[in-house]
């Protein structure tokens, strides 16, 4: 499971600081993306090749109608879901009662805290060390997020208990490897789990019913997980002899022959849910349209790079005129993720639901297959020899083949000279190609590129 770093501290202390620089650092791709709540920003990040998730939890300034009105809500609920809290304190301003009232919220809660002094580039570390001892939470790490100064050893305390990514799992994985690269794990589908399906939307999208509907004439192998708040509950079951492991994050229970859902919605639980996923079954209200929560959650999966299969749930019973206006409406707004099939289904019916199985398949099968470098190299020649790259200074970009760094989603390594210049259009033309040559489906595709030679 993916650890979750919640950033916690009174308004100024430099979260966003932090938040910002740690979400930056992930070497590929954006990492950025804006906030699931208007007060709250999650993003991913990476460290020593562990992904994990970082949420700045906003501001507490301790002048509200007490500190636990205010940590009420997200907020909370955040803090509670986290593996570890950032405490972080200003070593400029000094001690204050906000940090004192904080301190004493956070000690009740019994939660990993590291309490780190940020700015210290402004103040001696062993002073804004001496200065935060009185909030008795461990001795003060030093750092100053605006300078990268001490992330490392921040992280290290933080972060160093959990394994790589894909460490627990696939051991007996062939990673693939590439001369002079770290080995990526590639995920293919365990014996055990199969296909790792994650069923992820707003509250009342229709999450568990979807969930009842897939399961309910299913063979569920086990089913005996009592989850807690934070987390997603994993379903394996058979369908015409294909494994599957639904990942459930709208907490269905069985009662019974039936399921039902106990829980509430959960920001950390769904993204975790999507790192988690080899695809993930992202599902709407066809009646609301798609709303600005649903554009942001959508930009989480893009972001993971997991496979895409999108549902428009509750079709039944709408207007003509109502259909055309939100099939209009998609292809406006989910032209970022237009990889993806998209199905409008009714879970309450059923209609629809049956098909799901082949674009997860499909979208499956695109994002995990192993092409062979020659296939990759080919296609790259082809692509070159019909469209130049540019000139840049007056030399050619010069690209000289492909391997394949990593699956799900797909990662094409591209070797050649002056590739610090290769115009965003050229890639997109690039991926494009591969996309239709390789007749990927349903998941994303990138492209890095490494010089030199
Ligand atoms: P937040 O309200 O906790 O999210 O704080 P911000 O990240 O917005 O930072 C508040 C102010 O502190 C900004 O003006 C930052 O530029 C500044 N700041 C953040 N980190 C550092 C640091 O390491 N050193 C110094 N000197 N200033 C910093
Ligand atoms: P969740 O919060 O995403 O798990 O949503 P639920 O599965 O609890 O569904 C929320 C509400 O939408 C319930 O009242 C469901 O009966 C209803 N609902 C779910 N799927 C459909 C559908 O396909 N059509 C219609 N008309 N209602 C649905």
């Amino acid at each position: 499971m993916v650890p979750v770093i919640a950033l916690v501290g009174r308004p100024n202390v430099g979260k966003s600081t932090l938040f910002n620089r740690l979400t930056k650092t992930r070497d590929a791709i954006v990492a950025e993306y804006a906030g699931l709540t208007r007060d709250r920003q999650y993003g991913e990040a990476k460290w020593q090749g562990r992904t994990y998730i970082v949420i700045d939890t906003g501001g507490i300034s301790g002048d509200e109608e007490g500190i636990d009105a205010k940590m009420a809500g997200q907020s909370l609920q955040a803090i509670e879901e986290a593996d570890a809290v950032l405490f972080m304190v200003d070593s400029r301003a000094g001690l204050t009662v906000a940090d004192q009232m904080i301190a004493e919220h956070l000690r009740k809660r019994n939660k990993r805290t590291f309490l780190i002094a940020n700015k210290v580039d402004t103040v001696d570390p062993e002073i804004a060390r001496a200065e935060f001892s009185p909030l008795a939470i461990g001795d003060a790490l030093p750092i100053a997020a605006a300078h990268g100064r001490g992330i490392q050893a921040m992280l290290e305390a933080a972060l160093g208990i959990f394994p790589k990514d894909g460490d627990a799992e696939q051991e007996d994985e062939e990673p693939v490897v590439t001369e002079g690269e770290e080995p990526r794990r590639v995920p293919g589908p365990s014996e055990k789990d199969g296909i790792k399906i994650a069923i992820i939307g707003r509250p009342n999208v229709g999450k568990s019913t979807l969930v009842n509907r897939m399961l309910g004439e299913e063979r569920v192998i086990v089913y005996d997980q009592a989850g807690t708040t934070r987390d997603s509950i994993y379903i394996p079951f058979e369908r015409n002899e294909e494994k599957y492991t639904l990942i459930d994050t709208a907490g269905v229970r069985r009662r019974g022959k039936i399921f039902e859902a106990v829980e509430k919605f959960s920001v950390v639980k769904t993204l975790q849910a999507i790192q988690d996923a080899n695809v993930v079954i992202f599902v709407m209200d066809a009646r609301e349209g798609v709303v600005e929560h649903d554009l942001n959650l959508l930009g989480f999966v893009l972001e993971t790079g997991r496979a895409l299969v999108i549902a428009l749930n509750k079709w039944d019973g709408m207007e003509p005129g109502q259909r055309d206006y939100v099939k209009t409406e998609l292809e406006r707004r989910l032209l970022f993720a237009h990889f993806a099939d998209i199905h409008f289904i009714s879970a309450l019916h059923g209609t629809g639901v049956g098909h799901l199985y082949k674009s997860v398949q499909a979208a499956f099968a695109s994002a995990v297959t192993r092409w062979p470098t020659n296939r990759l190299t080919q296609i790259l020649e082809d692509a070159v020899q019909e469209h130049q790259p540019p000139l840049v200074n007056g030399r050619r970009i010069k690209l000289r083949y492909a391997h394949l760094g990593g699956a799900n989603p797909p990662l094409i390594v591209i070797h050649g000279n002056q590739v610090d210049t290769v115009p965003k259009s050229y890639t997109r033309y690039l991926e494009n190609t591969y996309r239709r040559v390789l007749k990927l489906v349903g998941t994303p595709i990138r492209i890095e590129y490494k010089g030199g030679e």
